[in-house]
């Protein structure tokens, strides 16, 4: 998930280590960590190149550059997210953690709705409904396994990059094109700090999405649904 605002360079830089928006390894599910080899300098290799992508050049590893990240968006399909667990949705960021094979446990009935952008929707961003309160499970890169709650901003996080582990991108939550939105670089800060998103103008016809993901991401979702 983009937490794109921090500067346009940095944005830029990271933007370039992501598959373009119609990458086939988007709409696929990807490949389950094989917890004994969690120490093997691959997956060690891995986590670390999804770290530098989040932190960007910059040393400071207190200021990560996405509030989330799932290995597929970076071109490998294997089971594993970054999620920041300190942020609310108004552009703060501040402790990114790994999850290994991470899986959802339970949601709550209820949702709420905020929007969501993403590296990887080009600059479609959008108001999707989900559960408020989940619990996950989860193995850390030392091989640990993990249960944990999370409610809000960061809840939302998970399940958005849990999705992108089966191939599934926010947009396909979102049946009301209303709720489907169009916005720049420049125009984020607005929609996203002063939640101009309520109620945001530009919107994002469905035929650009399609045309953005590609003619045959869009056959090939319609064929598995049948
Ligand atoms: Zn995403």
């Amino acid at each position: 998930m983009g937490g794109f605002d921090i500067n346009y360079l940095l944005m830029k830089e990271i933007a370039e280590k992501f598959v373009a928006p119609d990458d086939p390894v988007l709409i696929k599910i990807a490949k389950a960590i094989d917890i004994a080899k969690i120490h093997s300098a691959q997956t060690q290799e891995l986590v670390e190149r999804m770290l530098s992508v989040a932190y960007g050049e910059q040393k400071d590893r207190n200021k990560p550059l996405l509030v989330g990240l799932a290995a597929p968006q970076i071109g490998i399909s294997k089971r594993i997210i970054l999620v920041d667990v300190a942020v609310k949705g108004r552009g703060e960021v501040g402790d990114l953690r790994v999850y290994i094979n991470p899986e959802i446990t339970w949601k709550s009935e209820e949702e709420s709705e905020w929007y969501e952008g993403c590296y990887s929707t080009d600059r479609v961003c959008g108001i999707v409904s989900r559960p408020t309160k989940i619990k996950i499970k989860a193995f850390t890169r030392e091989g640990k396994s993990i249960e944990e709650q999370h409610d809000g901003y960061t809840a939302r996080i998970f399940q958005h990059e849990i999705d992108h582990l089966n191939g599934i991108e926010f947009v396909s939550h979102i049946a009301d094109d209303d709720k489907l939105h169009w916005v720049e670089e420049e125009e984020f800060p607005e929609y996203r700090n002063n939640e101009g998103w309520r109620n945001w103008s530009k919107k994002c016809p469905r035929g650009k999405w399609e045309r953005i993901k590609g003619i045959r991401s869009v056959v090939r979702r319609f064929n598995c649904s049948n």
